[in-house]
Formats: C-alpha cells, structure tokens, sequence
C-alpha cells in the first residue's frame, strides 16, 4: 500500500484519538532518530530504519490532516524554495558522503528483507 487513504488516517485518529496519536508520533519520532543514529554508527540495521520511517510516514500523514494539509503544504511549498537557494550558495567541500556506500548496497540487499 503506497498511499494510505485519507478516509482510513482519520479512522485511525478518530479510533484512538488525538491525544494517543500525539503521544504516539513523540514516540516513533524518537524510535526513528535513535534508528538513525545506531545506523550511522554501524550499529543498526537498515531494516529497522526502514520500520521506524514507515511508522513515523503513517503518523506523519495523521498530523498533517489533524494540524491541516493546506497550511503544512503552504509551508512545504517555502521550505522547498529556501532549499533551491540554499544548494545553489552550498559548498560541498570538507562534506564526507562515506555512509552513502553503505546506504545504497543495504537498500539493494534490504529489498529482499521489506
Ligand atoms: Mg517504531
């Protein structure tokens, strides 16, 4: 399931609702950094990177409907310019892309993990 239907995100909060789904997105957000730090390491693996970006993508998609799609897009519609102008005045020296190599060969053997 690529796209999860609006109709089912408001289920799910309605279900257990926004006080849960508040606490809950706290969580897996936490879940996730902590992921990408043991990943960064070497100390992780790719497929629990994987979980915690999809639990936090389902919880992403319910705070965007609970806080408002448009106003979020509004903001993401900025943020995306102010990056077109970042990465025209970035330097990329000193920038080490060593963990890059390691990305793209466990997404490759990860495949057939997800
Ligand atoms: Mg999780």
């Amino acid at each position: 399931m690529k796209n999860i239907p609006c109709e089912f995100v408001q289920e799910i909060v309605n279900t257990f609702g926004v006080n849960n789904q508040l606490e809950k997105t706290v969580e897996e957000c936490a879940e996730l950094i902590k992921a990408l730090i043991k990943y960064k390491h070497g100390a992780g693996k790719y497929i629990d990177v994987i979980d915690e970006l999809a639990d936090v993508k389902i919880l992403m998609k319910q705070m965007i409907l609970l806080f408002g799609k448009e106003e979020v897009d509004k903001r993401v519609a900025y943020k995306v310019m102010r990056l077109k102008k970042r990465i025209t005045q970035y330097d990329p020296s000193g920038n080490r892309e060593d963990i890059l190599e390691r990305i793209l060969e466990d997404r490759s053997n990860g495949k057939k993990m997800v």
